[in-house]
């Protein structure tokens, strides 16, 4: 069984999709998505031996070899246009991490049109990455699972406007506000709080009341929503 997680980010995998899914460690996501019928194929992609090895292991027990190409590469090279993949999937990284994927081989993303990924922190520099690069989110989920919250992000090609508010807390989840989505932020308002308060006690330099000033700004956002 997958966890919800990792099930969330499947859920906004189109039917019928060419998936790549990048940093798949044990390719349990390509495994599920090919399984249920969702993916038609995909690639795995890996670029530590151990884990590129586990996905190997999966795809040739659960029979999926002929559907499932696992590839022992750096970030998106592991794809190339031959592949025509239309989806691809990065989860369970940082949000930089994640960026500079997609950076890093931008020919390796001209067939894609759906970006699902999944940032354990940092959510921030994707939403920043895609106003800059003529991707626009179409849905944003945020989830508790052992302890830690996630959230996933889904990109397709279009433009979007987004405030600086919006790339903070996300376009869609503030106006819902899940239940990991509070937890989250009261969270950071409260270490807000404390950091605020350590540098009223410290001395007064620009740099500390710039500081103060891009708190202030974060903990009204948060006061408003
Ligand atoms: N995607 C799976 C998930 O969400 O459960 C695995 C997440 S695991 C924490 C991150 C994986 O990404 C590791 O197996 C790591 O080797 C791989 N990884 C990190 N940087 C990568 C890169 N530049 N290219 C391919 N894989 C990478």
């Amino acid at each position: 069984k997958l966890s919800k997680r990792l099930e969330t980010v499947a859920s906004f995998v189109p039917t019928g999709a060419v998936v790549a899914d990048i940093g798949s460690d044990h390719a349990y996501l390509p495994c599920y998505l090919v399984h249920r019928g969702v993916a038609s194929r995909a690639i795995a992609g890996e670029v530590v031996q151990g884990p590129y090895e586990s996905a190997e292991r999966q795809v040739r027990t659960e029979g999926l070899a002929d559907k499932i190409t696992v590839r022992l590469a750096n970030g998106l090279a592991a794809v190339t246009p031959q592949d025509q993949v239309d989806t691809v999937t990065i989860a369970g990284m940082g949000g930089p991490l994640i960026v500079s994927i997609l950076e890093k081989h931008p020919e390796s993303l001209e067939t894609v049109t759906r970006l699902i990924l999944q940032p354990n922190i940092h959510a921030k520099v994707i939403r920043e990455w895609a106003l800059q690069h003529g991707w626009a989110l179409i849905d944003e989920v945020i989830l508790e699972e052992d302890e830690k919250i996630y959230e996933v992000l889904v990109l397709q090609r279009g433009e979007m406007t987004l405030t600086e508010q919006e790339i903070l807390l996300g376009k869609f989840l503030p106006a819902r506000k899940a239940p990991a989505f509070v937890k989250k932020w009261t969270r950071e308002y409260d270490n807000w709080k404390r950091v605020y308060g350590a540098i009223e006690r410290a001395e007064a330099t620009l740099e500390n009341e710039a500081k103060k000033q891009e708190l202030t700004q974060y903990m009204t956002w948060i006061e408003g929503v």
